[in-house]
């Protein structure tokens, strides 16, 4: 019999640990376990039925052949005039790549331009898959840890010091995933000084987010606030988490036209285009009514609220303020060395978190996002399962000796 033996750029990577966390959450409960699930990165609110039938008109129309590769005239208009809103700058055609979700396009915007060990600076805590899209691509991840009091934020000084001359990248995402820290436009101002200096180094801002965000005015973008930076700047952003359209797996880029001719050659030869239903439904949410986002974002903001303030009141641990997205990362310091009623002690963040599994909430472990000892939770479930959640790690913790 042979035996597979897999390249080794899988050999060299794993598989999400928050995708993992939410299959072993629902084994659990299909199980019969009583878990409160707060290991989803995705919105609990449906599409919009209007975004829907966008799609089932797109099908019923016959829109169901391939399109351009940098995706339909009305998705690439839907990017253009969002991004240009955003960030006040216009991109052309042949700056905008659309893929299967964003994931796809910062997977394929690194393999288009990191090869042979090029560095890739990824501040920590970060979303779990860059690491392992770095290394699937033959980059070398250069992890750079941005502790709490920082605001889990990336510093001038902390980047200077990581940058080499093997540095291809930055990637920046904010809100982040896990944390919801953003920049400010001085903070970003700050960063872009340093990269100034550093002509090779180009920059990846990861924007998924961005509508998910609780604060006045709108989150922040690098390349609006140091326009100078746009030849090497690539923005990525998606559909999935502002209309609730994970399982439509839309996301899109925009950048300097090089990069975005690499990207579409590969894509080229990888995927040919997105589905094409989905773009239409994408570009239709884009452009339509935009109330869906107001609402469901007041939705978050009263769970942060409800959650902060709980996680807050538990002695042992505390939680900043997320300003974006669904997430919470509560510092859990100080359980660490603590017993719980099996005698076990707990030792570490995911010690912490295989405790909470036994308590009924599913959580993910700090060590996953590069900052320990934390743990993710995500209100993206209802407001009812997030205040039963608060409740259950509150027991949990008083339980410990
Ligand atoms: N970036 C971040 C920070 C994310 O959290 C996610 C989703 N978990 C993505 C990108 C990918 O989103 P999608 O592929 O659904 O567009």
């Amino acid at each position: 019999m042979t035996v597979f033996t897999p390249a080794a750029r899988v050999a060299r990577i794993k598989p999400s640990p928050s995708v993992a966390a939410a299959a072993r959450a629902k084994e659990l409960r299909a199980a019969g376990a009583d878990l409160v699930d707060m290991t989803v990165g995705e919105p609990d609110f449906d599409t919009p039925d209007s975004v829907k039938q966008s799609g089932i008109d797109a099908i019923l129309a016959g829109d169901t052949k391939y399109t351009a590769v940098n995706g339909t005239p009305a998705l690439r208009e839907a990017i253009r005039r969002r991004i240009a809103d955003r960030t006040g700058i216009e991109y052309g055609d042949d700056q905008i790549s659309v893929g299967g979700g964003a994931k796809q396009i910062i997977f394929v915007a690194l393999m288009a331009s990191v090869d042979n060990d090029a560095e890739v600076i990824i501040p920590a805590p970060y979303w779990v898959s860059y690491p392992d899209m770095v290394l699937a691509n033959e980059g070398k991840p250069v992890i750079v840890e941005c502790p709490e009091a920082d605001g889990f934020k990336l510093t001038p000084d902390a980047l200077e010091r990581a940058i080499t001359d093997k540095t291809r990248w930055l990637i920046l995402n904010a809100p982040s995933n896990p944390t919801g820290a953003a920049y400010s436009d001085a903070e970003l101002a700050a960063l872009a000084a340093v990269l100034e200096r550093h002509p090779h180094v180009w920059v990846l801002t990861d924007e998924i987010y961005d509508e998910i965000w609780f604060e006045a005015g709108r989150v922040s973008s690098i390349v609006k606030v140091a326009p100078q930076l746009a030849d090497r700047t690539y923005v990525v952003n998606g559909v999935s988490k502002t209309y609730a359209m994970t399982g439509w797996r839309i996301g899109y880029g925009v950048g300097p036209r090089e990069l975005t001719a690499a990207i579409n050659k590969l894509q080229s030869q990888m995927s040919s285009c997105p589905a094409s239903m989905s773009q239409a439904a994408a570009a239709a949410a884009m452009t339509g009514d935009q109330s869906f986002i107001a609402e469901t974002v007041a939705v978050y903001k009263q769970r942060r609220d409800i959650a902060v303030e709980a996680i807050n009141a538990i002695p042992g641990l505390s939680c900043t303020t997320p300003s974006g997205a669904f997430y919470l990362y509560p510092n859990c310091a100080g359980v660490i060395g603590r017993t719980t009623p099996k005698g076990e002690v707990i030792e570490n963040d995911l010690d912490f978190v295989l405790y909470l599994l036994d308590s009924g909430v599913a959580a993910i472990h700090g060590a996953a996002y590069g900052l320990s000892p934390h743990f993710r939770i995500s209100t993206a479930t209802s407001t009812d399962l997030v205040e039963e959640a608060c409740r259950r790690i509150a027991a949990a913790v008083a339980a410990l000796r």
